[in-house]
């Protein structure tokens, strides 16, 4: 097996830093005990955490080899010593007990190997207090601990532990790596190409994109959206949003692709090549319609109506303050 790779249960596309660095570190046998990933969804933080845990307890020296024993067991998540901090609560964070648990936990020698890897995935609603419970262990682990967080969000985590862990982006991959690890995961090559076209460099969105209805909609609703702010159509604006807003998660989705197709506007004026969103042409096209200061603007308005969304706004109003904003900023 090639080194850096995984197999195909465990395989990381592109990411050449992170995987560099994880190796690197393991050669000289100085692996920090503590690790940040952080990244859009999509990007495969969690499978990145799983490889980095299985590096670190795998039986062969240039691991994770995914054959022996303890990769094995890593891999379908029953090894005894890689432990996954348990979500709770409607937010999704880590609970007092949980956390309490986890602190007594560590310091009890490992079972199987001689290391204890404790995963915090999805770590973005962990409260202020559960970090400061943990920073303690994570300034002075014992010698067999380690821990793993993933989150969207790096700010997300303290200060006071950011400094004292080793953070890890996980990086979009090229269109064509997408389409490989897409036809290797089972898709064909017409649909790969289609979804790679849509989420480029995120092979988790456009698995997404091919395996759910939901997603497909919101593709349509997105393009529907940018036409009407190309358009000035300011009435028709209201009313995709609005059709977005029936399901919370819709309308994240629909006002996190504009915003990509917003930010690839402002892109092209530099780097023609650089799209990330789903709709080249409407990136073109509102970089063409639009000032700078204006689709700046926009993005802002986006970016603030995303973060009111999860805060129990009422949505209603998030939708038309942001419309507004839109063909406020439209004019400047
Ligand atoms: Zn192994």
């Amino acid at each position: 097996m090639q080194q850096g790779n995984g197999t195909d249960n465990m395989k990381i596309y592109g990411n050449r830093l992170l995987l560099d660095t994880v190796h690197n570190m393991s050669a000289r046998d100085r692996t920090a005990h503590s690790f940040l990933i952080y990244g859009d969804s999509g990007l495969g933080k969690k499978t990145m955490a799983d490889y980095i845990a299985a590096l670190l307890v795998c039986e062969n020296e240039t691991g994770p080899c995914c054959a022996c024993r303890s990769c094995t067991n890593a891999l379908s998540h029953v090894h005894p010593d890689i432990i996954y901090a348990e979500h709770s609560g409607k937010m999704g964070g880590f609970s007092v007990e949980t956390v309490r648990n986890i602190c007594a936990d560590a310091y009890i020698k490992p079972n199987n190997t001689d290391k204890k890897i404790y995963i915090f995935t999805d770590a973005d609603n962990i409260t202020v207090q559960a970090q400061n419970s943990l920073l303690k262990l994570i300034e002075e682990p014992p010698d067999y601990a380690y821990f793993i967080f993933t989150v969207s969000d790096r700010n997300i985590i303290l200060e006071t532990i950011r400094s004292r862990i080793i953070s890890l982006a996980a990086a979009e991959v090229t269109r064509d790596e997408t389409v490989t690890a897409l036809t290797e995961n089972g898709i064909s090559e017409q649909d790969a190409r289609e979804a790679a076209e849509l989420f480029s460099g995120n092979i988790g969105r456009c698995l997404e994109y091919l395996q759910s209805d939901q997603m497909k909609n919101a593709v349509d609703l997105t393009k529907k959206t940018a036409d009407c702010i190309i358009n000035r159509d300011e009435y028709g604006t209201l009313r995709c949003l609005t059709e977005a807003s029936a399901d919370k998660a819709l309308l994240k989705n629909v006002i996190e692709m504009l915003d990509r197709i917003v930010r690839d506007a402002l892109a092209v004026r530099y780097l023609p090549d650089s799209i990330t969103g789903c709709s080249r042409e409407r990136a073109h096209s509102l970089s063409s319609g639009l000032t700078m200061h204006a689709c700046e603007k926009i993005h802002e308005a986006l970016a603030r109506a995303h973060s009111l969304i999860d805060k129990n706004v009422n949505i209603k109003l998030i939708v038309s303050v942001l419309c507004g904003e839109i063909a406020a900023f439209r004019q400047l």
